[in-house]
């Protein structure tokens, strides 16, 4: 068979080495005629996300042209998992093109919030993490919350140039996409990759008015992200679709807390006080006693503990425990790459191990709220 086979529904390299790369298709489904990608064929026969994926290496390489062209980048992160959605290397890839970081779902915050302190806060996380933005924009994509200043910023920056979008996946990305096309051109249409003829699947252009474009890319999956581990089930209950109202537990040393059976946390030394979750209200969170845990998750995960299923569970990593010390002092979050954060509130200092699925990421954080 010829190395340059194509897919017939959206035009990709097909190859049978890979299934997580871009035009895999099965060996045994090359007899069929028209020959068409797994993407395609799942699309088309189960009616799942469009949106076209790629590790982060692979992005980069797909990237690679962009510091060699005179463009904007506007990358979009998730507020709910700042430090999960964060791009590593982006500045690599750049080159000396500017940066717009758009913080988005502003709207997953509590009510009363004061989205001041959150840019401050977000301000000294980036210049902390060494990457160099323009500027960074609050906003809500779905909610239409800071959305103008989000135009004026790309407006400022962009200087007639193309805008190159980039994020993580489920950022909001295609959202935020869908919007901008709304408000700076013509094309009345939603964002799918096959109105716009042409393009390949990789990177989708959307030209216009002023002749310049605006790029999509492929959302980069981090498997550090629990929301990349779970199924589409699961991910929406992990997911807020409303703002998150905090659960405050009281908790004295040697007590623990389960969300399903995907996150244990262990409160294992320090004096009584108060810790806040930030995470779904979908997830019911299970307090009990840290010398019982062990047991109550042996008896109970998949069941009372859920999500997920028994049968689901088997699909995940294993467990695995990282030691925190929260610093005395200074208010400090845990954040839980995909589920929310914890915030300690005493400033006495805690030891605290947090079981999470086996690489999922776990960072200590000045707290955001
Ligand atoms: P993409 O994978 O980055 O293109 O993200 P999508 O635009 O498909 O959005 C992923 C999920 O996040 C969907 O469930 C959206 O409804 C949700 N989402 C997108 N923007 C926002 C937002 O501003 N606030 C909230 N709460 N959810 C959002």
């Amino acid at each position: 068979r010829q190395e340059d086979d194509r897919c017939a529904g959206c035009g990709v390299t097909l190859q049978t080495a890979d299934s997580e790369r871009l035009g895999y298709v099965p060996a045994q489904a090359l007899t069929r005629t028209p020959i068409i990608c797994q993407r395609c064929f799942r699309i088309k026969n189960y009616n799942e996300s469009s949106s076209i994926t790629l590790n982060q290496d692979d992005f980069l390489r797909l990237l690679s042209h962009v510091g060699s062209t005179e463009s904007l980048v506007v990358n979009i992160v998730d507020l709910f998992d700042f430090e999960g959605s964060m791009i590593s290397g982006l500045p690599r890839f750049v080159g000396k093109n500017p940066i717009v970081l758009v913080v988005n779902k502003i709207d997953l915050l509590p009510k009363v919030t004061n989205y001041n302190r959150i840019l401050n806060w977000v301000q000294r996380q980036v210049k902390e993490a060494g990457l160099r933005v323009v500027e960074v924009v609050l906003c809500s994509a779905k909610k239409n919350m800071g959305f103008e200043r989000v135009i004026e910023a790309l407006d400022e920056h962009r200087k007639g140039r193309d805008i190159y979008v980039v994020g993580a996946t489920n950022v909001g990305k295609s959202t935020l996409i869908n919007r901008l096309i709304r408000d700076y051109s013509d094309l009345d249409a939603e964002l799918t990759v096959s109105q716009y003829p042409g393009t390949t699947l990789d990177l989708v252009r959307i030209p216009m008015d002023d002749g310049s474009s605006i790029i999509d890319t492929p959302g980069i999956v981090y498997k550090h992200r629990l929301t990349e581990l779970v199924n589409k089930k699961d991910l929406m209950k992990l997911m807020p679709d409303k703002p998150v109202k905090p659960l405050v537990f009281q908790l004295n040393e040697k007590q623990t807390v389960f969300f399903g059976s995907l996150v244990r946390f262990d409160f294992v030394q320090g004096e009584r006080q108060s810790f806040t979750f930030y995470t779904s209200n979908g997830l019911k969170a299970h307090r009990t006693k840290l010398e019982r845990a062990d047991e109550l998750y042996a008896e109970h995960k998949g069941g009372l503990l859920s999500p997920p299923t028994l049968e689901e569970l088997e699909e995940l990593p294993p467990l695995v425990k990282h030691t925190i010390r929260i610093p005395k002092g200074k208010p400090s979050d845990v954040s839980i790459s995909g589920l929310g954060w914890v915030k300690a509130n005493s400033e006495a200092g805690a030891d605290l191990v947090i079981h999470v699925p086996k690489g999922v990421k776990v960072a200590l954080r000045e707290s955001l709220i």
